[in-house]
């Protein structure tokens, strides 16, 4: 079955240009295949315009902020055009700073570095540990697995009411998950944390690549992403959102760039003068390529428009979910229940497999590059695996201690570059491998499942 049938408005039928449509992988059965990336959850695939973009800029590449030259003056004006279009693409306030970072992990440490002396955060334990983890200095409240949006919304009531009423709050949470694809509810979660005096960051990591992001919409107070999850793998990432936190914090890297004036001491050290803008956390060259790939892919997305993108990204989902339901042994795991709002993003269970197994054979076997572990979500996908079966197979489980449950699953993912011959092939194969087994047989190397061939 296509995408593109009768029923189906044609303008979705067409997935936006991605590099690697064309690379063919060796199968260990025999022959070759077009390579199906479904792990877009991790990085997606360059889109071809965001490429097309850079390589159109590089002979033009200079230093930013520095030259009087020409090209170094050009890379300055792009490099800001770019913050200027990142924040146009999340609909930032006027007075939003827009920093750029390397990734959703290094826009969250940033503002955990940033925060308020005594701040509280909030976070479920549901989180990527890109979210969970970096507020190590700070007082963290972990709030238990919601099972519903509505339950969600309750719990971080609940906590937010019973914390002390002075001092500063932030509560961090996922837009979408990268385990169950599930949407959270980003804007009532954010009422509810300024209900009580709280400000709360939205991890977009997986979201902003499938759904139109509004930071006045969703009322939050600052937004992360990660360039290589939107298109743009160049090794940028952003932190948006208020300024003031960030403006009274110490640099997050100390250098030049995020200093305004250095002066010697008469006893002998220096006195600095930081910046009040967004440069203040952005000390050292910065990364102009990776700006402006973010920039151009946000451009693009916006261009193809995200009514078209999300509504062939839900007929793909539909498809997935709907082959999945037809094989019993497929369990797929959720924390919302069938009917919550998801993006592309499933991950699953295959009774009497080894999640590291079955993934290892869609690879060799079909070609399709999935991904198995728990997806930097320990808590979660111990949560939503509990009480699994213990799955035979030959690979042990990476990371499985001596005695533990294999505790891991396979996890699909799919965007606007994704063609519906990969979805389509891989519910075949999924259908195939349970049916039939794997023609191979598999073992563990260096902590990889791979043929025993
Ligand atoms: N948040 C979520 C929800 C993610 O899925 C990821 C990566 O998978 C991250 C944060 C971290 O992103 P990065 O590795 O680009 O820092």
């Amino acid at each position: 079955m296509s995408v593109c049938t009768a029923a189906v408005a044609p303008a979705i039928c067409a997935p936006l240009p991605v590099l690697g449509g064309d690379v063919t992988v060796p199968l260990a059965t025999g022959g070759e295949v077009a390579y199906a990336a479904l792990d877009y959850a991790a990085s997606a695939p360059a889109l071809r315009r965001v490429w097309d973009d850079v390589a159109a800029y590089a002979p033009y590449y200079g230093s930013v902020h520095r030259g009087a030259g020409h090209l170094s003056q050009l890379s300055t004006d792009l490099f800001e055009n770019a913050r200027r279009t990142v924040a146009g693409f999340l609909d930032c306030r006027a007075d939003d700073q827009v920093v750029f970072t390397r990734s959703t992990t290094d826009s969250l440490n940033l503002l955990a570095a940033a925060l308020p002396a005594g701040c509280q955060v909030f976070v479920f334990e549901t989180e990527h540990h890109a979210s969970l983890l970096p507020w190590r200095d700070a007082r963290v409240t972990f709030l238990d697995a919601p099972r519903s949006p509505r339950q969600a919304v309750e719990t971080l009531r609940r906590a937010l009411a019973a914390r002390a009423p002075h001092g500063s709050a932030l509560v961090c949470v996922t837009g979408a998950s990268n385990v169950t694809g599930e949407l959270w509810p980003v804007r009532e979660l954010a009422a509810t944390a300024h209900a009580h005096g709280a400000r709360i960051v939205l991890d977009a990591a997986q979201l902003a690549p499938h759904h139109p992001v509004s930071v006045r919409d969703l009322d939050v107070d600052w937004v992360a992403l990660s360039g290589h999850k939107l298109y743009a793998p160049f090794g940028s990432g952003v932190l948006a959102g208020r300024a003031d936190w960030l403006r009274e914090a110490e640099p997050y890297l100390a250098g030049g760039g995020a200093s305004r004036r250095v002066t010697r001491r008469a006893d002998g050290g220096v006195d600095v003068e930081w910046h009040d803008s967004a440069a203040r956390h952005e000390a050292g060259s910065p990364n102009v390529i990776g700006a402006y790939a973010l920039a151009s892919a946000c451009e693009a997305l916006t261009e193809a428009g995200f009514d078209t993108l999300v509504a062939r990204e839900q007929y793909l989902i539909g498809r997935v979910r709907a082959g999945l339901a037809e094989v019993p042994e497929v369990r797929v795991l959720s924390l919302f229940g069938d009917d919550a709002p998801r993006v592309g993003v499933i991950s699953f269970v295959v009774e009497g497999w080894n999640s590291s197994h079955f993934a290892a054979a869609l690879s060799a076997e079909y070609g399709i590059g999935v991904r198995d572990g728990l997806f930097c979500a320990h808590p979660l996908v111990r949560t939503l695996l509990g009480g699994e079966p213990r799955t035979p197979g030959e690979c042990a489980a990476p990371g499985a201690a001596p005695g533990e449950r294999s505790l891991n699953a396979v996890r699909v993912s799919f965007g606007a570059g994704t063609p519906d011959e990969h979805v389509e092939r891989f519910v075949g194969a999924v259908r195939e491998l349970v049916r039939d087994g794997a023609k191979l047989r598999y073992r563990t190397r260096d902590g990889r499942c791979v043929p025993a061939v």
